[in-house]
């Protein structure tokens, strides 16, 4: 078992004097690996202290200084990247191979983006007789979820790092670990003392301890909606900022004129991605009634090949959920689904194993909207297969939830989807498959969040706006 007794503030790893360390569970064993401390008030004032200390210094760095330790971090991580993806894997169980390549390789992707971008990106602008600066806010609090646990961070702290901000981050206590690598990868490129503090946590005392700190100038946070609504309201007292990246329950739009084939691989690929866990995850797929029981039948015969198993096991495509929660939460939606007269199509409630937070790849169809499990969000492999009449009855559909996170569109015609992908209410939209882009803006309308990621809106996020006359 690893146990973390330090926080990292000033640049010293310094004893957490606070109580009870918090345990993190492997989810597929069910055992505790390791243990990290749980912060308090104090804690958070100490590491906003240091960060507040190192603002002026680091925002005064030329971008090009910046931009060469953010490379050197996405070369250290790189270097561990075996090691960091079996962590996560044993923190909060998606596949190894997942691991690698998203929960690992997305964060080394993130670094280098920044790196690259702060070569190019104008700082400065003159309109008429204005010279108009973008700045750094300054002491940014960085508080992120579990199922994408380095990537959400790393989304936040890189472009906060580029921005010329300092850094107190709070990750998520159900899988905190990878955070801790991170602020060794920073120690080791020789990140200046105070730039980057982390201090773990539960979000009601750490988390709300950062909204309200009248010293923190920021806050960006990744969670679900709940819990984005009370940083809100928490950090309205002192006005500061915030930017929220929240829940989402996703539509995927079939045109009847799309290759059904492709479009259940496509959807339900997206669908049960991380197990389902991903906030953008496209879990209502949206099909004409005529074609609603041909495309069920694609998908059921698909769901099942996916492969339900240890995260290191060969050929497992769903791991366990991350915990004992989000277990009861999904077993919770499946029967709340067949109580409200769902159809289910393939895989149940029932428990898969003796051992570990296993839940089956679950379809169901004939899902009414406005029905619990077309509104809320579940946040595990559970798909809801729902049929509309014409276009304007499936955009209806789609925009009918209080999120607006993501979706996507398939049809055999490619302006007509991206026709209908305009007139859907989400911050992202993929047509006919068209993948992640990590240099795209990343986030939400309505009640999905406020706040842009990745790229240069993401690096907007954290820069003020200064206009001087001349
Ligand atoms: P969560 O809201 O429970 O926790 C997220 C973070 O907020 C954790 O660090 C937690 O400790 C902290 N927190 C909880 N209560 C808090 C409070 N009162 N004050 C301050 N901080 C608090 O979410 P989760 O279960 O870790 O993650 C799942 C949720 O995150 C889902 O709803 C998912 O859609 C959402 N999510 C959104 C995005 C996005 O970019 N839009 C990405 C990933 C996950």
């Amino acid at each position: 078992m690893q146990v973390w007794d330090r926080f990292y503030i000033g640049g010293q790893w310094v004893t957490a004097p606070g109580g009870n360390p918090l345990e993190v569970v492997n989810p597929s064993t069910e055992q505790v690996i390791a243990s990290v401390p749980a912060g308090t008030a104090d804690d958070v004032d100490a590491a906003v202290v240091a960060a507040r200390v190192a603002f002026e210094d680091w925002a005064a760095t030329a971008p090009a200084e910046r931009a060469v330790l953010l490379s050197a971090a996405a070369d250290a991580l790189e270097a561990r990247k075996d090691e960091v993806a079996a962590l996560i894997s044993s923190e909060m169980g998606t596949p190894l191979p997942f691991s690698l390549a998203v929960q690992v390789g997305n964060p080394i992707t993130v670094l280098r983006s920044y790196a690259t971008l702060l070569e190019t990106y104008a700082f400065e602008e003159q309109v008429k007789n204005s010279l108009v600066v973008r700045e750094a806010i300054g002491v940014v609090a960085c508080i992120t979820p579990w199922n994408y646990p380095l990537h959400q961070v790393v989304a936040k702290v890189a472009a906060a790092l580029a921005a010329g901000c300092t850094v107190v981050l709070k990750p998520s206590e159900v899988a905190p670990l990878s955070a801790f690598v991170l602020a060794e990868l920073f120690e080791q490129v020789g990140l200046p003392a105070g730039v980057f503090n982390l201090v773990t946590g539960l979000g009601p005392v750490v988390g709300e301890a950062l909204a309200a700190h009248p010293d923190v100038d920021m806050v960006s946070f990744t969670g679900s909606t709940a819990a984005g609504k009370r940083v809100s309201e928490v950090a309205s007292a002192t006005v500061k900022k915030v930017s929220l990246e929240l829940g989402g329950k996703s539509a995927f739009v079939v045109l009847d004129d799309a290759d059904l084939g492709k479009a259940v691989k496509v959807g339900l690929g997206n669908a049960f991605m991380n197990g389902g866990q991903t906030c953008t995850a496209w879990t209502r797929m949206l099909v004409p009634a005529a074609q609603h029981d041909e495309v069920v039948e694609l998908v059921r015969t698909a769901a099942e090949k996916y492969t339900v198993g240890a995260p290191d096991a060969e050929g497992t495509r769903i791991g366990p959920l991350a915990n004992s929660n989000q277990l009861k939460r999904v077993r919770g939606y499946i029967q709340t689904a067949l109580d409200e007269g769902a159809t289910l199509v393939t895989g149940g409630a029932e428990p898969v194993a003796e051992t570990g937070y296993y839940v089956r790849p679950t379809v169901f169809a004939n899902v009414a909207p406005g029905s619990t499990l077309e509104q809320q969000e579940v946040f595990g492999p559970v798909l809801a297969v729902i049929p509309y009449t014409d276009d304007d009855d499936a955009v209806r559909i789609a925009n009918d939830t209080p999120y607006g996170l993501s979706g996507g569109v398939f049809s055999g015609d490619q302006e007509r989807a991206l026709g209908v992908a305009r007139r859907m209410r989400t911050g992202m939209v993929d047509v006919n498959g068209g993948r992640f882009n990590p240099l795209a803006p990343f986030g939400g309308y309505k009640q999905s969040g406020n706040g842009r990621e990745l790229g240069e809106f993401g690096l907007e996020e954290f820069l003020e706006v200064k206009s001087m006359q001349l």
